[in-house]
């Protein structure tokens, strides 16, 4: 076991400048720069591209990747020993302004990542709207039966726009998006993504525009071609499915696969969440709405924690009513 004490660890975030980006990032309380747009707050990230540092407690100042290092499976949990072995955070942790849509993309798979794309992850991800423009949409799937070789015709002619699924989403919804599933994110949305910890974009179509420096942003056909799974047909957004409902602390399943697992808690202003972190994984809390105490820390709305996986016990107590996302590896 581990000689130190844990403790829930917060970050400071990695602003990035997308050309989709806006200002709206300040609505969730993020201090932007006095000019110009930005597009995703890496809240929780340990990844070549943006790194976090903490911000409280003894590791205050330390990079993630660099505590990662330091404390191994005690950090992320032996669930995600297979993650350690390739030297990696496994889970990456953004909130997204969409001002502008975001290119027609793809993210490849595990093993298609490590072979193309050296020592990357696959990326599967996940959305939870936190606010949303009337009528915004996202893109997932395509929305008829295609071949390869008919949608590569359709990004060549500039016709791609009739295949692509369009679904409207409001505040509260979430979206589960499996590496291989064609996306976009549309304008209008204010977004929490949950995701393997890569970084490794397949653009198909980006609408015309043009990037920072006047030229169009490089597609990728062909690894997009590769990775796209064309039977996600016409998907549909599933609801959440009930869990437990005990103490005003009502939890629902939102998202499950190999990666990670994503739970909405919903609990009563004076309820508690009673956790242990027994060193098999981190559990990453988000608080959406309201505020909460974890332990001795008080959060507000939006922020997000890491119980780091060795930690032992834990209470999230809510201070008002109050929404949370919490996210971990499964058994
Ligand atoms: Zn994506």
């Amino acid at each position: 076991m581990t000689q130190y004490e844990l403790y829930p660890l917060l970050f400071e975030p990695v602003l990035k400048d997308y050309i989709w980006g806006g200002r709206n990032l300040e609505k969730l309380g993020r201090k932007l720069p006095a000019e110009g747009v930005i597009a995703e707050s890496w809240e929780i990230a340990g990844h070549e591209d943006g790194t976090t540092r903490v911000a409280n407690g003894r590791f205050a100042g330390k990079l993630l990747a660099e505590l990662h290092q330091e404390l191994g499976l005690d950090l992320i949990g032996s669930r995600s020993a297979w993650a350690q072995e390739r030297g990696k955070f496994p889970l990456l942790i953004k909130l997204l302004d969409a001002n502008r849509p975001l290119s027609v993309q793809v993210h490849p798979q595990d093993d298609y990542a490590l072979e193309n794309e050296g020592n990357e992850l696959g990326k599967t991800e996940m959305w939870v709207v936190l606010q949303a423009k009337p009528g915004a949409e996202v893109i997932l799937g395509v929305s008829h039966a295609i071949s390869q070789d008919e949608f590569r015709v359709a990004i060549k002619s500039n016709q791609l726009e009739p295949h692509l699924h369009r679904i409207q989403v409001k505040a509260g919804d979430h979206i589960c998006v499996p590496a291989g599933s064609l996306h976009a994110i549309m304008d209008g949305l204010l977004i929490a993504e949950i995701q393997q910890n890569s970084n490794t974009t397949y653009r198909v179509y980006d609408w015309g525009r043009v990037g920072a420096d006047g030229r169009p942003r490089s597609l990728h056909v062909d690894k997009a071609l590769d990775v796209i799974n064309f039977e996600q047909i016409a998907p549909k957004i599933c609801p959440p499915e009930p869990i437990s409902d005990e103490n005003g602390v009502r939890r629902s399943l939102l998202c499950q696969n190999e990666y990670f697992v994503t739970e909405r808690v919903e609990m009563a202003a004076g309820s508690t969440f009673s956790g242990n972190c027994t060193g098999e994984t981190m559990e990453i809390w988000g608080v959406m709405e309201g505020v909460v105490s974890v332990n001795d820390l008080v959060l507000t709305a939006v922020r997000f924690v890491l119980l780091p996986a060795a930690m032992g016990k834990f209470a999230i107590i809510a201070q008002s009513s109050a929404t949370l996302l919490r996210s971990y590896v499964a058994a």
